[in-house]
């Protein structure tokens, strides 16, 4: 049997009134804590992250600006807006300390053992915009940059981010924008926060930094390209142990801030392909992390969908439906990335 390991931090009292980015986006989870959706799911008790973690990836000016804005209480802090309150800066390391407990755990499980090597860290606030200097875009630590250097500190040679949420991880490719042991690829929607991840901004990082700006409305179907024009080479030649995945669902058709017109069913796929590529060549060691997604019942139902994928179960639920838009062909982008990338252009484009 597949053991999904889970950590559910939603930071409560990190909350501004009308601010999409709120604890209320996790109260349809909450019940699972009791009762897991999925046979295999096991939820595992974090502990916040200390400074040393944080200091990996992010400057001790930067700690030092965002403790003190936090000490002035509730305010925005950019134009995104990206808010803090005085329990934000506790939320902040426990939603990175989430992560850092599922990946420690991860990386040292193998499947021949019998070990967990998938895991769904549920966690609020994001942070795939923060980058060594400043919190922005919502988040204030980047948690998945800090644990994939965690990672690399502890003996993993190379390791690959895929990054689904719907706007581009900018703070994520900036922090290993010159780490050879780490690779990124993102797919999001083009022309909207945080005006990065043009398909030739990393020419430096040949095979390693791999932005897909997308059409609005682009649809599921890109998922199935991703995977297989796309991840499939790329992994093989980067060789990475570790699959980290920046999850965020405001791709969705119903999500208000974006669409990228993607469906839970669309997620749900994707999820099982992501799991696949990490048995292929990682062995099985793949960790979600939540991002965006501010629909809260598409976002749970999504995340619901991933757990299943994962957990190898056996229905979801989709009361959102299915999307409308068509699809739209990609196909001149993958092949531009394909040549940027030197990858394996496959025979059917
Ligand atoms: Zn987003």
């Amino acid at each position: 049997m597949v053991t999904v390991i889970c950590t559910f931090v939603d930071s409560p009292a990190h909350k501004m009134a009308g601010h999409p980015e709120h604890p209320q986006r996790f109260n349809l989870m909450k019940a699972w804590l009791e009762k897991p959706p999925y046979k295999g799911i096991e939820w595992i008790e974090s502990v916040p992250a200390i400074n040393e973690d944080i200091l990996r990836v992010h400057s001790s000016e930067m700690l030092l600006s965002l403790r003190i804005a936090c000490s002035m209480g509730l305010h925005e802090i950019d134009s995104a807006p990206t808010f803090v309150t005085g329990d934000s800066f506790d939320a902040a390391f426990a939603a990175v300390g989430g992560v850092l407990t599922l990946s420690r755990r991860i990386q040292n499980g193998t499947r021949k053992m019998d070990e967990a090597t998938r895991g769904f860290a549920i966690v609020r606030p994001p942070g795939h915009h923060a980058d060594s200097d400043e919190s922005m875009g919502f988040c204030l630590f980047n948690n998945t940059a800090i644990a994939v250097a965690d990672a690399l500190t502890k003996g993993l040679k190379k390791i690959a981010i895929i990054d689904f949420d719907a706007h581009h991880g900018n703070g994520t490719e900036s922090i290993f924008w010159d780490e050879p042991r780490v690779g990124y690829f993102s797919l999001h929607q083009e022309r909207i926060y945080p005006g990065s991840g043009f398909l030739d901004e990393a020419r430096h990082a040949k095979g390693r930094i791999i932005n897909l700006p997308l059409p609005l409305k682009a649809g599921d179907t890109v998922f199935a390209d991703v995977c297989e024009k796309i991840l499939n080479p790329w992994l093989a030649e980067f060789h990475p142990e570790m699959l980290f995945v920046s999850a965020g669902f405001d791709g969705h058709f119903s999500d208000p801030l974006t669409s990228l017109g993607f469906s839970t069913q669309g997620y749900y796929q994707f999820a099982k392909e992501l799991a696949a590529l990490a048995d292929k060549y990682c062995d099985g060691r793949l960790l979600f992390i939540m991002e965006g997604g501010y629909a809260p019942l598409a976002l749970s139902e999504n995340i619901q969908a991933v757990l299943c994928a994962l957990a190898e179960g056996d229905s979801y639920p989709n009361s959102s439906g299915n999307c409308s838009y068509k699809p739209v062909d990609i196909d001149e982008r993958i092949k531009k990335i394909c040549s940027l990338h030197d990858l394996k252009i496959p025979s059917i484009l």
